[in-house]
């Protein structure tokens, strides 16, 4: 069942989703070359802590961090570590989620760190932008189709690798809720959007191939090809007037 949000609950979940886009730009803006993931990820809990608020992700599943901290062949759901540096050079995804007044919100964004090459340049601006390729689409009487298929299309007529074995979700009153968010699929097809879905949209994009694995530790996720991939994402909600990011800081 999908949850449809009245405006109160919308105005609720902008609060939500402000806190979780004010702690993901304090991130991008403190990651520093030789600084730990988990030095990282208390700057992120600590801001949400500050706000009122509680991180999503702490606990989750049994999840240790507040933030998840993803490093270069990393796709999603790198565990903060005191042992693992970043390095310059490096693209750093910090996913991270907020929970303030009865709702989430939940938003993702790859960062470089000093200078990057040209092809994670380029891997992050075509990722971003098939976030808002996507988000585009989220309109009253759309198909929930033509969001993953603007996504898809976006990157794989670029040549890059669209990550199957995970996608983004419904949000709200809990972290995911239905429907499911594929980041591929045919346009036309698929749930009808209506005024008051929210939905997180979230493309994790590899520079080749699709494939990936789950690391020992049963959390971080990998590319199989052992390329870079990143990672953006919103928590958008459908009105009458069109998409609104709701984690905008
Ligand atoms: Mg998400």
């Amino acid at each position: 069942m999908i949850s449809i949000k009245s405006n109160t609950d919308l105005a609720k979940m902008r609060e939500a989703g402000r806190i979780a886009g004010g702690a993901l730009k304090l991130a991008g803006e403190s990651i520093r070359a030789g600084m730990s993931t988990l030095e990282l990820d208390k700057i992120v809990h600590d801001y949400i802590v500050k706000c009122g608020a509680k991180p999503s992700f702490k606990g989750y599943g049994g999840f240790p961090g507040s933030a998840c901290i993803s490093i270069n062949n990393e796709v999603i759901h790198g565990i903060p570590k005191a042992s693992r540096k970043i390095c310059e050079g490096d693209i750093v995804s910090v996913d991270v989620g907020a929970f303030y007044n009865g709702f989430h919100g939940d938003t993702c964004a790859t960062f470089p760190c000093g200078e990057i090459s040209d092809e994670a340049k380029a891997l992050l601006e075509v990722t971003e932008a098939s976030l808002y390729e996507g988000i585009a689409k989220a309109q009253v009487g759309a198909r929930l189709g033509d969001v993953s298929h603007a996504v898809e299309e976006y990157c794989a007529s670029r040549g890059y690798g669209i990550v199957r074995n995970y996608c983004g979700h419904g949000i709200g009153r809990e972290l995911h809720e239905s429907p499911e968010v594929p980041n591929w699929g045919r346009a036309g097809h698929g749930p009808r959007l209506t005024a008051g879905m929210t939905i997180c949209i979230e493309p994790m994009i590899n520079v080749r191939g699709d494939d990936v694995k789950v690391m020992k530790d049963g959390w971080t996720v990998l590319t199989v090809s052992g390329s870079l991939s990143a990672h953006f994402e919103h928590t958008i909600a459908i009105t009458p007037d069109g998409p609104v990011i709701m984690t905008k800081p």
